[in-house]
């Protein structure tokens, strides 16, 4: 299909009313209340009427979840693998569709949106994997004739809930591995981008999963993912999103010992030291500042470069900034969508004001674009600030937009330095020629992931996490979740 396709198909799909997932069945909201989704670019179009929930829901899929996983987690392992294949195929076979709902709710470029689908289905497939080789160790005894070894069981009832950034992507990235390890689920999605969700659930009940193994409860934060954090029985929270919401979660989650996986937000830096093809870095570095406008936790937000090659990197951003074309989703040779919504679009809007305030050089962009066609949405220009220095606002908070800062140094001391000054550490990207220098970066950066010479674009079967600020709890993506998604039992047999 074209990007044309998208359209028809929104007008041909849109303005329906839907439901909430819980034990097998759609259901309308207890409250029977329901909210109008728009599309982000075409802002007077209705996508469609979702579930306004409050806690009486939330209690229902709770329980639902606490009642398949007495089954769920008896199942064999390479049995829940099996459905979570299907699921992938599923996903590839319903992939435009999927973009399209994606496009329209979040604004991403569709080139972006079958992105993530595909990578949904990468991350499925390793998953499901992960359901055939859930270790355990045998160790000698200290006594004779018995045997010892840990064995890994399934939490229970686990807490999924996603932002808006990556709708596809960040669910699957929760539910997929929670079926794997014998989990069971509810599911959260963030209130504005509830569409594609509801394709998952469709999708993941064809593909075979049993009623009450995965629910999906719609609504805010306050009335659905508070009692769902809070309720006895969810063992586990995974939460990505922003570092003040991670907290909270974290704050009552401790007061029952439920476990967390907290993926929040990031200032990710990319190092510049000496490197012979400042084109080439400029590339890396404008993709991963710009991909999602910015919207993404591991956006490249800060350059950190040798003063004596700053004006040249300066310049070879500019360049490649030029080739960025900002539009609505289905537009062909588009790279870049329009922000989520009209907020956000004013709070990055006032970090292109706070920059120029604290004495930033704004070199290009920054502009609120809004004839023709960017009327229909809240679009700018990714914006480039230079002669930034270390203490600015724009230097250190997450903007979560397309605003990439430029700070020269003297050395690689205070690169470091520098790169490691801010509240989080999620992911960082180094760029050298010099291999003692890269590995010397590796080992003192204080972020999760460490990217040399690329930007921070991660795998699909690589563990995916932050420090400081940034997250909590056991990686996802990798093998690391089963830190979260299982625990430890040790087991003595005398025979
Ligand atoms: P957010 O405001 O923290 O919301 C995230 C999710 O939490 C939404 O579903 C939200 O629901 C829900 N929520 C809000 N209040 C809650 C509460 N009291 N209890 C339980 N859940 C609650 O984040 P956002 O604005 O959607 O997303 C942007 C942030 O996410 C950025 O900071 C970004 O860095 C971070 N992020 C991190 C990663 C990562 O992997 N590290 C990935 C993507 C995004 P409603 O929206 O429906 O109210
Ligand atoms: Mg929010």
């Amino acid at each position: 299909m074209e990007g044309k396709d998208m359209l028809s198909w929104i007008e041909a799909n849109a303005g329906k009313t839907y439901k909430n997932y819980v034990d097998g069945e759609w259901v309308e909201s207890t409250g029977k209340k329901t909210y109008p989704l728009y599309h982000v670019a075409r802002k007077d179009q209705l996508l469609g009427y979702f579930p306004d929930s409050r806690e009486e829901d939330v209690e229902l899929a709770v329980q639902a979840a606490h009642r398949a996983f007495q089954t769920w987690s008896k199942l064999p392992g390479p049995e829940r693998g099996a459905i979570l294949l299907r699921f992938a195929d599923l996903l590839e076979r319903d992939a435009e569709e999927l973009a399209f709902r994606l496009s329209a709710e979040q604004g991403k470029t569709l080139g972006e949106s079958r992105g993530e689908v595909a990578r949904a289905a990468k991350e499925t497939r390793y998953a499901a994997g992960e359901a055939f080789r859930i270790e355990g160790e045998t160790l000698p005894s200290e006594r004779p004739n018995v045997w010892n070894s840990t064995i890994r069981v399934p939490i229970g009832v686990v807490a999924a809930i996603a932002p808006w950034n990556f709708p596809v992507i960040t669910p699957v990235r929760k539910i997929a591995p929670a079926l794997a390890y014998g989990c069971t689920v509810v599911s959260k999605p963030a209130s504005n981008t509830p569409w594609a969700m509801v394709k998952l659930i469709e999708l993941l009940e064809e593909a075979g999963v049993p009623k009450g193994v995965v629910n999906l409860v719609n609504g805010s934060g306050s009335r659905v993912g508070q009692p769902l954090v809070s309720h006895p029985l969810v063992r586990g929270i995974s939460f990505t999103g922003s570092t003040k919401q991670g907290l909270a979660i974290q704050e009552t989650a401790a007061k029952r010992l439920a476990r967390t996986q907290l993926e929040l937000g990031g200032k990710n830096p990319a190092i510049v030291l000496n490197h012979h093809d400042l084109a080439y870095v400029a590339k890396q570095i404008v993709s991963a500042a710009f991909a999602c406008s910015g919207q993404r936790c591991t956006a490249i937000s800060r350059v950190i470069v040798l003063k004596q090659h700053a004006a040249a990197l300066t310049e070879a951003l500019r360049q490649e900034m030029k080739a960025i074309k900002v539009g609505p989703a289905w537009e062909p040779g588009v790279t870049m969508g329009p922000l989520v919504s009209k907020e956000h679009l004013d709070t990055v809007q006032s970090y292109i004001e706070i920059g120029k305030s604290e004495g930033a050089r704004l070199v290009v962009g920054g502009d609120i674009l809004s004839a023709g066609e960017y009327a229909n949405g809240y679009y700018m220009t990714p914006a480039l600030f230079a002669e930034v220095t270390a203490e600015m606002r724009i230097a250190r908070e997450e903007i979560f937009g397309p605003v990439l800062s430029v700070i020269a140094v003297r050395d690689e001391e205070e690169a470091l330095a520098i790169a490691n000054s801010v509240e989080y550490g999620l992911a960082a990207s180094v760029f050298t020629d010099d291999l003692s220098s890269a590995y010397r970066f590796a080992e003192r950066l204080e972020s999760g992931m460490v990217h040399i010479n690329h930007g921070t674009a991660s795998a699909a079967h690589l563990p995916f996490g932050g420090v400081k600020h940034s997250g909590f709890g056991a990686y996802s993506i990798g093998h690391s979740n089963q830190e979260f998604f299982t625990e430890l039992k040790v087991v003595y047999v005398q025979y």
